[in-house]
């Protein structure tokens, strides 16, 4: 066994002695353990991780692309630097029993630096409140005619939901193509956890408010809806969020633009329907990003999405004027809980032979969230 892939009952060193140290001094023993395992080790870091972390992420980008990408890498270990879901996805692609196979049965071992750094989205769907909702539903229609999606940022038992159910996951930057590939094979969709992603792909696609009725997982009375809305129903949203997005709101728009004349408001989707609707530009994080690269020196813009994403754009691209859309701090702060302290406490311990806060999906919930998570990448 690999001594990387060692599991231990105890850690070698306690998270209480990394508390204080200095930010230089973590700094350099996180290189020392970098330098010590070299492409053994491969370190993610999400696009909104605060800057100290991203400087020590081998590989940048968006949940699904870090975990395709991690996929890809022959190493031992991969210190995810996200949240819970983002890890249990690594964990998931890169342990597929394929790849197992192929590295003679070794594992790669997928590690959180905190384990409290979750998503309050996908908290927000429960795999038992969704299993109740889809029997609940099955009362009043057909479920062989609803096509389960789920959002990537959900928990695995979730997305093995949708595998077992001829379902599909989803991200922000293919829930068209997604919606599309789902409503050709039934009439209608159960869309979780986010519900501001679901209605604003559906209303673009010209699906009407009024065929979408929103799920309330703690209403036992059809989730909050009669028989009829969900009889007339295209989409059926989970009424579930991201606190972070959430937080922009249009008379944020309209200030930027009174001020500002000749800004461009560019968001996320994640963003309710009403400041969605009147933004230039709706898109991933990876369209943000892209549309950002490729404006010309001088655009004036007013982004909404994560506040360290947007910080890090105005640095990148000092030949923009980039502004962050809310007056108010917009950040996801269960990410901001992976810090140099916590970084530094799971490379020492990784490299001493005792991982901590390793991430594991379960044989069967891997495989079946592996299936919906292929069906998703099979779109191309
Ligand atoms: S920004 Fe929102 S959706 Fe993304 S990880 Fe944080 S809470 Fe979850």
């Amino acid at each position: 066994m690999s001594q990387l892939t060692q599991l231990s009952d105890a850690p070698s060193f306690d998270f209480k002695e990394y508390r204080g140290l200095d930010d230089k001094v973590l700094n350099l023993r996180i290189k020392a353990v970098k330098q010590n395992l070299g492409d053994r080790l491969v370190i993610l870091g999400h696009h909104y991780q605060q800057d100290g972390v991203i400087a020590h992420a081998d590989l940048r980008g968006d949940s699904l692309q870090l975990s395709q990408l991690a996929g890809e890498r022959d190493c031992d270990a991969i210190v995810f630097c996200g949240v819970h879901f983002m890890a249990e996805t690594a964990d998931i692609v890169s342990n597929t029993p394929e790849k197992i196979e192929s590295r003679d049965g070794r594992r790669v071992t997928v590690m959180l630096p905190d384990m409290a750094a979750g998503c309050s989205m996908a908290d927000m769907a429960a795999i038992n409140q969704v299993q109740d909702a889809w029997d609940d539903i099955g009362e009043v229609i057909d479920t062989n005619d609803i096509t389960p999606v789920t959002y990537i940022n959900s928990a695995a038992s979730l997305k093995a939901f949708c595998g077992r159910h001829n379902g599909i996951v989803c991200t922000s930057s293919n829930a068209d193509r997604v919606l599309r590939w789902a409503f050709e094979r039934t009439s209608r969709v159960l869309f979780f956890p986010d519900q501001h992603l679901g209605r604003n792909t559906a209303l673009a696609m010209g699906i009407e408010d009024s065929q979408m009725p929103v799920w309330n997982p703690y209403d036992d009375d059809l989730g909050g809806n009669s028989v009829q809305q969900m009889k007339d129903s295209r989409v059926i949203l989970w009424k579930g969020h991201c606190s972070v997005h959430q937080m922009f709101k249009p008379e944020h728009v309209h200030d930027f633009r009174d001020k500002h004349p000749g800004i461009k408001i560019l968001v996320h989707p994640e963003c309710p329907r009403e400041v969605n609707d009147i933004a230039d530009i709706s898109g991933s994080t990876g369209k943000i990003l892209k549309t950002v690269q490729e404006a010309p020196a001088g655009t004036k813009w007013a982004i909404g999405t994560e506040l360290h994403l947007v910080n890090r754009l105005k640095q990148e691209h000092p030949e923009q004027e980039i502004h962050f859309l809310s007056p108010v701090m917009c950040m996801c702060a269960t990410m901001y809980r992976i810090d140099l302290a916590h970084l530094c406490w799971t490379l020492e311990n990784l490299a001493a032979g005792t991982p901590v806060n390793v991430v594991r999906v379960d044989e069967e919930t891997s495989r079946w969230s592996d299936v919906a998570l292929q069906r998703m990448l099979d779109l191309g």
